[in-house]
């Protein structure tokens, strides 16, 4: 215990400086972003670009809410970003987040009652519909089995891969693909690598990197007005019309296992099918529409869905960050607030963050593989 907490203390004593963050994704680019702010020589190494497709970050849109059912952590968590991310958006002056709202609909488990229960607590605004009353937040809602709707009237949409960008901007980007075998040199090296850090780190991290296909819809224009939405035990996700990109239905099914760097990104015919056939059943105006875009994305999934943010075990100076687990995005800037206490030593990482083997359990987003 002495040994633990000297350790702790000179190593705050000696990091100022120089930091590199090993990835431009929302994690690596908020962190980045963090450090330069409390002082430290910033710089952020991206394989690819900030905010591309290939990455976890790379989407055009990303549900922000705070419920996460009795998690309180990540309750507060998504309460601190979205400040952050407002924050954000007036110093930058860009449209990141559209405040639209996310509708919870209750088909019968436990989440939203849970989550309710948090967010009251905590302070946060809830509104219980009945079916009939959330037929007023869409224009077209189906709602037989709809035990009633949770709405977050504060909640939203972000613009995933211009926010991503907003959060990189201003930091020194190197491009290339560092290793821990030829690591960058620094005082300390954060690496935010997302679906790329089990296979950089392979003995310590744990994660299952999966596909999911998200698709858009072409719909009339009173759809621009309509909330997010999360049906958790379907489990399918989605927008309203943001941005012109088209009314999003995203089935959360267990997906393939793919790699990153070579999995071709074009939406399979099954996963289109699973989307229509919600599109009729929840959303009945959206029978027959057109699909006008479709996104294939990755998963990087612990197997309880909590992220990875540790401190590596031969390496004092190394942290990894990561393990957004399908749900990640919101979290980004308040992630990195977490990131930096930590690097600083001004704060332990959690337990449930730590490296190594995790008991399953998905309880904090809404697939479940
Ligand atoms: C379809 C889909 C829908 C989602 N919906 C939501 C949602 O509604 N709400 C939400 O909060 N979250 C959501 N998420 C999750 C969220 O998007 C991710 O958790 C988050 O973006 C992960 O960010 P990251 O920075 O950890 O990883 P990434 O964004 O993948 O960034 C990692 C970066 O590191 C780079 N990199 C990797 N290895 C190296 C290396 N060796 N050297 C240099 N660069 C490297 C990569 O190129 C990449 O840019 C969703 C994810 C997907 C795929």
């Amino acid at each position: 215990m002495l040994a633990e907490r000297s350790r702790t203390v000179d190593y705050a004593a000696r990091v100022s400086g120089c930091a590199v963050v090993v990835g431009a994704g929302v994690f690596g680019a908020a962190t980045a972003r963090e450090l330069a702010r409390r002082g430290f020589e910033v710089t952020l190494v991206e394989q690819y670009s900030p905010g591309d497709v290939r990455s976890g970050s790379g989407g055009d849109t990303r549900l922000h809410r705070c419920s996460h059912g009795d998690a309180e952590w990540y309750t507060q968590s998504a309460r601190r970003a979205l400040e952050l991310w407002l924050a954000l958006e007036e110093e930058t002056g860009e449209r990141l987040f559209e405040p639209v709202g996310v509708a919870w609909f209750d088909t019968g488990g436990d989440f939203t009652i849970r989550s309710e229960t948090t967010l009251t607590r905590l302070g946060i605004r809830t509104e219980r519909l009945t079916p009939a009353e959330a037929r007023g937040l869409f224009p077209s809602l189906g709602g037989d089995d709809l035990r009633s709707v949770l709405l977050e009237p504060d909640a939203g949409v972000l613009h995933a891969r211009r926010a991503t960008q907003a959060l990189a901007h201003g930091v020194r980007l190197d491009r290339g693909r560092a290793t821990p075998a030829d690591p960058p040199h620094a005082d300390v090296v954060v690496w935010a690598c997302g679906a790329w850090l089990a296979g950089l780190f392979p003995t310590l991290v744990r994660q299952k990197v999966t596909r999911r296909d998200v698709f858009f819809f072409g719909a009339d224009g009173d759809w621009t007005r309509a909330p997010g939405w999360c049906d958790y035990d379907g489990a399918y996700y989605g927008t309203g019309d943001l941005g012109g990109l088209g009314v999003e239905i995203a089935p959360d099914v267990p997906g393939d296992e793919v790699d990153p760097d070579r999995v071709q990104r074009l939406p399979k015919p099954e996963n289109e099918r699973l989307a229509r056939q919600y599109a009729a059943r929840r959303f009945p105006a959206l029978a027959g529409a057109p699909v006008v875009g479709a996104r294939v994305c990755q998963y990087d999934l612990t197997a309880d869905a909590h992220f990875v943010v540790a401190r590596h075990p031969e390496r004092a100076d190394w942290w990894l960050a990561g393990g957004g687990s399908g749900h990640g995005f919101k979290h980004g800037p308040a992630l990195a607030e977490y990131v930096a206490d930590c690097v600083e030593g001004t704060r332990e990482p959690e337990p449930f963050h730590a490296l190594g083997p995790r008991a399953p359990g998905a309880g904090l987003r809404t697939a479940h593989d």
